[in-house]
């Protein structure tokens, strides 16, 4: 492997001119349980990794009136063990507590997740369908982004020379607000989704669904937010089988995977089909609860 400087800034705007004097050649490290993998393998030489984790804004965790704010390097367990956390955000803590097992999720977190973009990512469609924003932070100051344009192919995203992820915000979702998400893969754990599905639903008073959502992961070549899958929800009945039909077929229509050692195109497919129709039915439930 490459020997490569290690730094520890402080400050975002520190980070920043790191990044931005290195380019190609630093990269952040958060909990580093891609990074290292990666660097080892020889993906890329790098002169310097320039570690998030002692920068406060980077590690903290904001939950009050207006919503959500997480630092990109909070690791998964400082989520899923935060109980309020986990009533508000239910599909962020679907994701937070499969990634890996609990030595990688006591480093890893959901910004490292979406950072790395894979279009297997379990974090990623969480965040989408929980309405997630990046707060990015580059030489020429701060932009935000919609998670589902973070994204831009496999392994790649909007981030540009010298900015990172500093922060992922959320909306205080309603009292009738509720999201999950599950993937499929061969073994119980520790392997690669062949396909995932997050949904979110949130309810109106007469209990029909006022809001949907559906997020695909590895079916395609970045995590695809299924517009016409949640529209196929907006005015129905949280009841309304055909409605969730619908849904699904939508979804599985959004899906363009491919055919690998994993997983034909077919039976991805007909996954994502049956995962929407769960993911909506678990989301109306936590919604209900
Ligand atoms: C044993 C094992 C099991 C795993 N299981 C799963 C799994 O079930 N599901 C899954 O999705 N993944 C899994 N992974 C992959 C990995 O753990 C996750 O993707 C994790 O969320 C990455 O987070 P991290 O903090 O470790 O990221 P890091 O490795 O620190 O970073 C990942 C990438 O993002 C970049 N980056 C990190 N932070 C920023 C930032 N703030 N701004 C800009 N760029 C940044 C880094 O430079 C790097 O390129 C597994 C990995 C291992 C080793």
């Amino acid at each position: 492997m490459h020997p490569f400087a290690y730094v520890a800034p402080k400050t975002v705007d520190e980070a920043v001119a790191v990044l931005e004097k290195h380019g190609e050649r630093a990269r952040p490290i958060a909990g580093g349980t891609d990074l290292l993998v990666q660097a080892r393998g020889g993906r890329f030489d790098l002169d310097a990794v320039v570690d998030i984790k002692k920068i406060p804004e980077l590690v903290s965790i904001k939950n009050d009136d207006s919503g959500l704010e997480f630092g990109a390097a909070v690791p998964c367990y400082q989520l899923y063990e935060n109980p309020e956390l986990s009533a508000e955000y239910p599909g962020l803590m679907d994701a937070a507590s499969l990634i890996g097992g609990i030595q990688i999720q006591s480093r890893a977190g959901l910004g490292g997740n979406l950072c790395n973009s894979t279009p297997s990512g379990d974090g990623i469609c969480p965040l989408i369908v929980h309405y997630g924003t990046a707060v990015i932070a580059g030489p020429s100051g701060r932009r935000e982004l919609p998670v589902e344009d973070f994204c831009t192919g496999p392994g790649r995203n909007d981030l540009k020379q010298g900015e990172m992820l500093v922060s992922l915000k959320f909306p205080k979702p309603s009292s009738t607000f509720g999201a999950a998400y599950e993937r499929f893969i061969p073994r119980n754990e520790m392997d690669i989704a062949v396909a995932g599905v997050a949904a979110s639903v949130e309810l109106d008073s007469g209990g029909n669904i006022a809001k949907a959502r559906v997020a695909l992961c590895a079916v395609g070549p970045t995590p695809i937010l299924a517009e016409a899958a949640g529209a196929a929800l907006v005015g129905k009945s949280a009841d309304d089988e055909a409605a969730i039909e619908a849904a699904g077929a939508a979804a599985a229509e959004a899906a363009s995977p491919i055919s690998d050692m994993r997983g034909t195109v077919e039976q991805r497919k007909h996954l994502v089909d049956v995962l929407t129709k769960r993911m909506v039915k678990k989301a109306v439930e936590r919604a209900r609860s």
